[in-house]
């Protein structure tokens, strides 16, 4: 059994959305100031490295991160990679992929992880992402989760219009994920986002087992 981590790490070089807070992580209580123990506090967006949208992150009503179902983040994924001609993952080209409909997880490999995209603190405007048709497709697909290499699973000029539409179906959204050492395949993803009361998403520790 290989285990893939495809978690970024979080740190004050994670890359964010343009406007995120910044990631704030130290230690209050410090043995070699005299403390007993270490101990640090966190501060950042929920939506900081490798994360999961809840429905409630563009819907008033929509379910929140805490009450995710389990038996969607844990499961058979298969990992579709797109190459370097690919700038966005629409209705056609994924048509054109060799798909197994049966495994209703999905993760997609882009240039974005050709270029180590979510190694670089620069935040990347021009990364590779679901079209609104792409994942109407994928709603007709039954897929229940979908998966990117980059900080939003939309298009950095419109992503709304695909949130809504997966996060409207039930689809399960898994962003900022690190694919550079993961091949085209099929696999057993373990997700599971922070049990968070309430909140519109999650840092989550994901990885690949082959
Ligand atoms: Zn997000």
């Amino acid at each position: 059994m290989k285990i893939i981590d495809i978690s970024m790490p979080v740190s004050s070089e994670t890359p964010l959305w343009p406007g995120d807070p910044k990631v704030e992580l130290a230690r209050y209580s410090k043995i070699e100031e005299g403390d007993g123990v270490n101990v640090s506090r966190i501060s950042m967006s929920v939506h900081t490295g490798t994360h999961v949208d809840a429905p409630y992150h563009f819907f008033q009503k929509g379910a929140k991160v805490d009450t995710l179902p389990l038996d969607v983040l844990i499961g058979k994924v298969q990992v579709v990679y797109f190459d370097d001609g690919i700038e966005e993952i629409n209705a056609s080209v994924i048509e054109k992929q060799k798909i197994n409909w049966d495994i209703n997880r999905i993760i997609f490999k882009t240039h974005n992880s050709i270029r180590r995209a979510v190694e670089n603190q620069e935040f990347d405007r021009n990364y590779v992402a679901l079209t609104a048709d792409g994942a109407e497709y994928l709603v007709d697909k039954n897929i229940r989760l979908v998966g990117i290499d980059y900080l939003s699973i939309g298009l950095f000029t419109r992503p709304i219009k695909t949130h809504k539409i997966l996060l409207k179906a039930g689809v399960i959204i898994l962003e900022g994920l690190n694919l550079a050492d993961v091949s085209a395949g099929e696999y057993e993803l373990i997700c599971l986002p922070v049990k968070l009361v309430g909140a519109d998403g999650a840092p989550a520790r994901a990885v690949l087992i082959a």
